[in-house]
């Protein structure tokens, strides 16, 4: 039998803090406004205000998740993962701020970023002499790196969410609503503005004493993006948007109307948009987006080990072969990422140092070593009381891996801004190595294992999501056909 799911009001966050309390008649007004104003929003709910059944992308628990209150935020029971967040202020603040960010994205990218000038010869230089520059020194897969994380993933995100939010705010139904806003969601995962802004910082502080500099508008504009981009993407709330193209009928199918698909036992939450449906074949289509569903990522395992031992293997000659070669005056040498470190630790740039070892040297390693724990974890503990050992702070840790990656990208930033500043002959030239080429390649290679990598797996190891999930040999006698037990597991 399926057992219905209970609302967990354990399961809900705090929202915000209430007034204190009002005189008697003037309360009962209130309360009659809010009662008016409720039944007003049940008639008419506006996107994002639905009632749902969510399945958490932590533990694979699901759980109801009833109307939130705008700045309301409800987590797992089990894991604590965030289910959904409410955002305030509707559709309309995030359309403004990711048109901002499309504003500043070109003003970082055609502006002057810095004039650098020694012994008297002075060169101006854009964003886009970082790329340029790797490509005519033959790095071009930095290049390709390079240009990908910081223009093209950035712009086709602001571009994207600016269609679809734009087409929601006028009421008109575009074409491809529903692909865009997959697409542009996940360019968030590769868009690194943050991150080039830390590099472009740790250049200039390495630049210091090697030539005299001017800063230029596109590294304001560049600040100024970094928070109006962080704003926008909290301001975005998520499933107002999916339930705004549903009520377009942009739709890839018919989306059933409500949420008893959500409590079916068979049925899978989607990767791309989080509803739960029940798909009609196999490896069907999610009706909301369109993605294939998968009751678990497909071939999590195999993939996340194949590119967590590719990454280990090319953490080697990233570490071995230098990342950059600096020449000042017909003097100097390669140095390696551990070399650099050690030469800010000679020139006293303390906090640097500290901030360089930390990016480039600890977070690839924690990464790989974090993966590799969650897979063994999960493929090789034959008990299932074993394999629920800290499975909630494992948990936390998969997110923690999923999302310092990124910052590991400061170090590449850095390389590719230098080797376009410091072009002066015989005077003073700086050149990325080889080493950087493979150091790109573990942070690339470590953030698709985190991608690929499916944390309920470890739930589902640890026998908490019912028997159809637990993996074949550990049944014992004839596989367990029926219903997934949706039991709240404390
Ligand atoms: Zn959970
Ligand atoms: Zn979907």
């Amino acid at each position: 039998m399926t057992r219905p799911l209970q609302p967990q009001p354990g399961s809900i966050g705090q929202g915000p803090a209430r007034a204190g309390a009002a005189p008697a008649n003037k309360g009962a007004a209130r309360t009659a406004a809010r009662a008016a104003a409720r039944a007003a929003l049940a008639a008419h709910p506006p996107p994002g205000t639905r009632h749902q059944v969510h399945e958490c992308v932590g533990c694979g628990q699901r759980q109801i998740v009833p109307t939130l209150d705008p700045g309301m935020r409800a987590r797992c029971v089990r894991c604590g993962t965030t289910l959904r967040r409410r955002a305030s202020g509707g559709l309309d603040r995030p359309l403004a701020l990711y048109f901002a960010s499309l504003v500043l994205f070109a003003v970082v990218w055609l502006g002057m970023l810095m004039r650098v000038s020694t012994a008297g010869i002075v060169h101006d230089t854009t964003l886009i002499s970082g790329p340029l520059e790797l490509v005519h020194q033959g790095l071009w897969p930095l290049a390709l790196a390079v240009g990908f994380t910081s223009a093209l993933a950035p712009l086709a995100k602001f571009l994207g969410m600016i269609y679809v939010l734009g087409a929601l705010r006028l009421g008109v139904r575009a074409p491809a609503m529903a692909p865009v806003f997959l697409f542009a969601r996940k360019m968030s995962i590769w868009a690194m503005m943050e991150v080039l802004l830390l590099g472009v910082f740790v250049a200039f502080t390495k630049l210091g004493d090697l030539v005299t500099m001017q800063v230029g508008p596109a590294v304001y504009a560049l600040g100024l993006l970094t928070v109006v981009a962080l704003w926008a993407d909290v301001a975005l709330d998520r499933e107002a948007v999916w339930q705004g193209i549903e009520r377009l009928g942009a739709t890839w199918g018919e989306v059933p109307e409500e949420d008893p698909p959500g409590l079916d036992p068979d049925a899978i939450a989607c990767e791309g948009c989080g509803l739960l449906s029940v798909p009609h074949e196999e490896h069907g289509q999610c009706p909301r987006c369109g993605s294939h569903l998968h009751v678990r990522k497909p071939n999590s395992l195999g993939r996340t080990w194949a590119f967590v031992i590719a990454g280990a293997i090319l953490y080697i000659p990233a570490n071995y072969y230098p990342v950059l070669t600096v020449v000042q005056s017909g003097a100097g040498a390669p140095s390696t990422i551990l070399g650099g470190v050690e030469e800010l630790v000679d020139s006293r740039m303390y906090p640097l140092a500290l901030l360089v070892f930390f990016a480039s040297i600890l977070v690839p390693i924690f990464k790989l070593i974090g993966l590799a724990i969650m897979l063994m974890a999960t493929m090789l503990v034959t008990t299932e009381a074993r394999a629920s050992f800290l499975l909630r702070q494992r948990t936390v840790l998969y997110f923690i891996v999923a999302w310092i990656g990124r910052w590991s990208m400061v170090d590449i930033f850095m390389e590719s801004l230098l080797g376009a500043l410091v072009q002066f002959g015989a005077i003073a030239t700086i050149q990325p190595g080889i080493g950087a080429v493979a150091f790109c390649a573990v942070v690339l290679l470590t953030i698709l294992a985190a991608e690929f990598f499916d944390p309920r797996l470890m739930w589902d190891a640890a026998g908490r999501n019912g028997a159809r999930f637990l993996p074949e040999p550990r049944q014992p006698g004839p596989a367990v056909q029926g219903p997934v037990s949706l039991r709240s597991v404390r």
